[in-house]
């Protein structure tokens, strides 16, 4: 009667002086694998640029019809560019499909995970949004 005591006890006190290994979400937050596939974003050039070329490959290949209303444009040197450019994270699968055929390493998959909004039109991301410098400071709107 006693011994089963004493182990329950002696496991409840070497818990106690135990790290815990969970987190206190979310004030702390878990440090993503750097393989994660987490939220699509548009890469910038060193020069702040936007790489990408309005080509439409990704919109194509994305298998969840995430990518849309790429509007193409041509700079003075004939140099192509998205003037538009949504990603809907409320449709994406997070598959990596649209880095793996773009062309210009414009687009790639960050490590971002969260998705709960109040607001859900926040989850779709118009071309400034949906552009890395911006997408680091995306964070839900119930923080
Ligand atoms: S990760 Fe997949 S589902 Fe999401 S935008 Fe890219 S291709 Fe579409
Ligand atoms: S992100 Fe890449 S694949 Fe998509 S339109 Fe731009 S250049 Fe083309």
């Amino acid at each position: 009667m006693i011994m089963p005591f004493l182990k329950g006890l002696a496991t409840t006190l070497r818990m106690v002086f135990t790290k815990p290994i969970t987190q206190q979400y979310p004030e702390e937050r878990r440090e993503m694998y750097p393989r994660w596939r987490g939220h699509p974003e548009l890469t910038v050039d060193p020069d702040g640029r936007r790489r990408c070329v309005a080509c439409t490959l990704c919109l194509v290949v994305c298998p969840s019809n995430a990518i849309k209303g790429i509007v193409p444009a041509e700079g003075p040197e004939h140099e192509k560019y998205p003037m538009a450019f949504t990603i809907d994270l409320q449709r994406c699968i997070f598959c990596g499909l649209c880095q793996e055929a773009c062309p210009k390493a414009a687009i790639k998959l960050n490590n971002l995970y969260e998705l709960a909004q109040y607001d859900k039109s926040l989850l779709i991301l118009d071309i400034d949004r949906a552009t890395q410098k911006e997408s680091k400071l995306r964070t839900p709107d119930w923080l």
